[in-house]
C-alpha cells in the first residue's frame, strides 16, 4: 500500500452532457469551475455509460458491473444493496466514505446506501428546493436550494473528517434533472439572450428507425406547462405533454409570471419552447458550477489538492434540443457520451485529453487501482490508470457494448442494444419488454441502424441498408455478439 493514499471526491450530477460544458467546447454557456479540473488534470472525450439512464448508470458506477449483473437494468430495478460495491471495498481498507444527495437507487433498507460511513440522501429524483432528505436512516426536512444545501453538506461533512485517514466522498446534485428549477440567484441569467439551437434541432428522422420517430420526448410536442414554467393550458394536465395547435396564429401560452406570449408561426413555438428549455438547465447548470468552485476553493485552502482525486461527471449525456429531442436513453452520441474530468496533479499532468474509451464500469477498478487495493474479480470494468500514465494496454477495448432495457416506458423509447467502436455505431432495436420491470410491454418494430460516426458525427444518415457498408455490418454485429459474450450478456433473437 502506498504512504499517502488518495482522496477521492467523486463529484456527480444527473443528466448533465458534456456539449453543456465550455471544456467540451460548448456553444451555449461557459462553467468556468469544471473547466478548472479539465485544465488541472484530464479530460475524457470517449466515456460513455453502458445504459444510458439515471439507476442504471449509477449502479454501474457504484458496483463496477454491467446492468444485467447489478440487477438494475430499469429505473425501477432498485439495487440490492447487499451486493459488493467500491465503497463497501474502500471502507473496509481504511477510508472514510460518504454518500451526500442523489442516490435513485431505491429507498428503504433493502436498498439504502450500504459500504458508507455516513450517508445523507435525497429521496427518489428529490426536489429543486426544500428538500426532505435521509441522514443515516432518519428523514430531517432542510430549507434551501438543493445545489446549495448538497455542497453545505458535503463541506461539513469533509470538515469533520478524521484529516488521519483518506476519505471517499460520492457528492451527488439533482441537478440539473428535470423540471430545471433555477435558484433565485441564476434566474435572470441568459434573459435577453438567445441561445443558439443544435445544428439537429429540425431532424426529421428520415432513414433512421421507427424508435426515432415514435420517441415521446421531443421539444415541440411533449414538453409541458411544468418543463415550460407557464400557467396549466386547458384541457391538459400540467404534467401533459402540450402539443402544437393546428390553429398556430390564434395561439397564446401565459408564463408563470403572468406574461403572455403569441405564436404566428409553429416554427416560432418551437424555438420558443427550446429557449425556454435551455436557460433554465443552463441555469442549473450554472448553480452546479458555482458549488463545485466553492469545493474546489476549500480544497485549496486546506491545502488538500495535490492529494485528492477530484472527478466531475454525471450519470449520462442528455439531449440539449438535438434530434429535436430532450432527455436522454437512445445510444445516440449526446446520450450515451458522459462528461468525464478528473485531477490528480500528483499522477496527472495538467491539461491532459484522453480519446481512450472509458466506461461507466471502469470507475470503481480506477479508484481501487490508485487506493492500492487490488480489484476484485467479479467488476466487469478495468482500471483506466495506466491509460493516464500515457501507458494504455495494448489490448484495451476499441469498442463497446450499450444496452437500454427500459422499453417504452416514460418517453416511448424503443428497448435496444449495440456497439460503438471509434468509427462506427451498429444500433438493433429488439423493441421489447423481456419481463424487465416498469417496461411497457407492447413490441415495437426491430431493425438496425448503422452510423459511421467519421463521415456522419450527428448520426443522421443510417446507412445500414446501403451495400456500401455490408461487410462493416457483419463485422460490427460478429463483434456486438463477441462483447454481449464477454460481459454475459445475451443476443435476442435478431432480424437481418
Ligand atoms: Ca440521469
Amino acid at each position: 500500500m502506498p504512504a499517502k493514499r488518495p482522496n477521492i471526491l467523486f463529484i456527480m450530477t444527473d443528466d448533465h452532457a458534456a456539449h453543456a460544458m465550455s471544456c467540451y467546447g460548448s456553444r451555449i454557456n461557459r462553467t468556468p469551475n469544471l473547466d478548472r479540473i479539465a485544465e488541472g488534470g484530464v479530460r475524457f472525450d470517449n466515456c460513455f455509460c453502458t445504459n444510458s439512464i439515471c439507476e442504471p448508470s449509477r449502479a454501474a458506477i457504484l458496483t463496477g458491473t454491467y446492468n444485467h449483473i447489478n440487477g438494475v437494468t430499469t429505473i425501477g430495478a432498485h439495487i440490492d444493496n447487499t451486493q459488493e460495491n467500491v465503497a463497501k471495498i474502500l471502507q473496509r481498507n481504511g477510508y472514510q466514505t460518504a454518500l451526500i444527495g442523489k442516490w435513485h437507487l431505491g429507498q428503504g433498507p433493502a436498498h439504502w446506501p450500504t459500504g458508507f460511513d455516513h450517508y445523507n440522501i435525497l429521496q427518489g429524483q428529490g426536489p429543486y428546493f426544500d428538500p426532505e432528505m435521509v441522514r443515516d436512516g432518519e428523514k430531517v426536512q432542510y430549507r434551501g436550494y438543493t445545489t446549495d444545501l448538497i455542497t453545505d453538506l458535503s463541506l461539513e461533512w469533509l470538515e469533520n473528517r478524521d484529516p488521519e485517514r483518506p476519505f471517499l466522498l460520492m457528492y451527488h446534485h439533482k441537478a440539473p434533472h428535470r423540471p430545471w428549477e433555477p435558484d433565485e440567484k441564476h434566474a435572470h441569467l441568459y434573459d435577453g439572450i438567445d441561445i443558439p439551437e443544435p445544428a439537429t434541432f429540425h431532424d426529421d428522422y428520415a432513414t433512421r428507425a421507427e424508435a426515432a420517430h415514435v420517441a415521446a420526448m421531443t421539444v415541440e410536442h411533449h414538453m409541458n406547462a411544468v418543463d415550460l414554467k407557464i400557467r396549466p393550458v386547458e384541457g391538459f394536465k400540467p404534467t401533459e405533454g402540450l402539443p402544437v395547435p393546428e390553429d398556430i396564429g390564434n395561439y397564446s401560452l401565459t408564463t408563470r409570471d403572468g406574461e403572455t406570449v403569441t405564436f404566428q408561426s409553429k416554427a416560432e413555438l418551437k424555438s420558443w419552447k427550446y429557449q425556454r428549455y435551455i436557460k433554465d438547465y443552463l441555469r442549473c447548470v450554472a448553480a452546479v458550477d458555482d458549488n463545485v468552485g466553492r469545493v474546489l476553493d476549500w480544497l485549496d485552502a486546506q491545502g488538500l489538492a495535490d492529494d485528492t482525486i477530484v472527478i466531475y461527471t454525471s450519470d449520462q449525456g442528455f439531449f440539449l434540443g438535438d434530434h429535436g429531442w430532450y432527455d436522454k436513453r437512445f445510444m445516440y452520441e449526446e446520450s450515451l457520451r458522459m462528461p468525464f474530468v478528473m485531477r490528480y496533479p500528483r499522477e496527472i499532468p495538467a491539461g491532459t485529453v484522453t480519446g481512450d474509451m472509458m466506461l461507466n464500469v471502469d470507475f470503481a477498478p480506477t479508484w481501487l487501482d490508485y487506493a492500492g487495493i487490488d480489484i476484485p474479480g467479479y467488476m466487469q470494468g478495468r482500471s483506466f490508470r495506466p491509460n493516464l500514465r500515457g501507458e494504455t494496454p495494448a489490448d484495451w477495448r476499441q469498442g463497446m457494448y450499450y444496452r437500454y432495457w427500459m422499453h417504452r416506458s416514460h418517453h416511448n423509447v424503443y428497448a435496444h442494444y449495440g456497439i460503438r467502436t471509434h468509427r462506427h455505431k451498429l444500433i438493433y432495436y429488439y423493441a421489447e419488454a423481456c419481463g424487465q420491470p416498469n417496461t411497457i410491454d407492447v413490441p415495437g418494430k426491430q431493425e438496425w441502424e448503422l452510423f459511421d460516426l467519421e463521415k456522419d458525427p450527428r448520426e443522421l444518415n443510417n446507412v445500414y441498408r446501403d451495400p456500401a457498408y455490408a461487410a462493416i455490418a457483419r463485422e460490427l454485429k460478429d463483434e456486438l455478439h463477441r462483447l454481449q459474450a464477454e460481459v454475459q450478456d445475451q443476443p435476442c433473437a435478431e432480424v437481418d
